[in-house]
C-alpha cells in the first residue's frame, strides 16, 4: 500500500473484501484523476439513516457522518461525526453492504463535484490537511445539489459542526436532504437501489 495510504488501514480492518462491494484501498485502478479536489455526499440507511461527508485531501476521503445531512440555511448547524478514512475510489461506490458487514445497509450517491479551498490565509493558502489538523475547514462546493462555501468546525472531541456559509448559494428555503432523494449517480433512490440488487 502507498505510503499516504497508511490511514487507509483502519477502513481496511473493518472490511472484508469477499464479502462486500465496497472498493478496498489496494485496487488502485480507480483513483481521482481530475485537477480539483473532489467532494461527495453520500446517503447510506445503515443502523440510522445519515449522509457520509468525504472531502479529497492527500489522496483519501477524509469523512463525517452528518446524522441530518447538510443544509443550505446558515443558520442551521448540523452535527458531523468524523469516521476513518475512505479510499479515493468510495466516491464512486454506490450499492448495498451485506447484513452482517461493517455499515451494513443501502449506499446511494447523493452528490458530488469538486470543490476549492477557501481558506486564504495572508495571501497564502492553507492547505486542506492543516485545516483538519486544526479543526476549522473552508471549502467551496461545485456539485449538483449543494454548492457554495461550508465550514466544518471542530467543536470537541469526536464531535464537529458542518455549517453553510453566508453566500449566494445560502437559501433557508430549500431543504434539498428531503426534496431531492435522487442519486446524482444511477437517479435511483434508496428503495429502487435496494430493489435492483434483489433482481
Ligand atoms: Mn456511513
Amino acid at each position: 500500500m502507498p505510503k499516504n495510504k497508511k490511514s487507509l488501514k483502519n477502513y481496511r480492518q473493518k472490511r472484508n473484501a469477499h464479502r462486500t462491494s465496497e472498493p478496498m484501498p489496494e485496487d488502485s485502478s480507480l483513483t481521482g484523476t481530475g485537477k480539483r479536489p473532489i467532494f461527495v455526499i453520500q446517503q447510506h440507511d445503515a443502523s440510522t439513516l445519515h449522509f457520509d461527508f468525504r472531502i479529497q485531501d492527500q489522496g483519501v476521503l477524509k469523512s463525517w457522518a452528518v446524522p441530518k445531512g447538510p443544509s443550505t440555511d446558515p443558520k442551521q448547524k448540523r452535527l458531523a461525526i468524523p469516521t476513518e478514512d475512505h479510499p479515493l475510489a468510495y466516491a464512486d461506490f454506490e450499492g448495498i453492504i451485506p447484513e452482517g458487514e461493517y455499515g451494513a445497509g443501502t449506499v446511494l450517491v447523493w452528490d458530488r463535484g469538486e470543490y476549492e479551498n477557501l481558506n486564504k490565509d495572508k495571501g497564502e493558502e492553507k492547505s486542506v490537511s492543516k485545516q483538519i489538523k486544526d479543526g476549522q475547514v473552508t471549502i467551496r462546493l461545485k456539485g449538483k445539489k449543494i454548492s457554495g462555501g461550508y465550514a466544518l468546525i471542530r467543536t470537541g472531541d469526536k464531535r464537529w459542526l458542518l455549517i453553510k456559509m453566508d453566500d449566494e448559494q445560502a437559501d433557508a428555503r430549500r431543504n434539498p436532504v428531503s426534496t431531492d432523494p435522487e442519486s446524482v449517480k444511477s437517479g435511483l433512490t434508496l428503495d429502487e437501489i435496494r430493489e435492483k440488487s434483489k433482481e
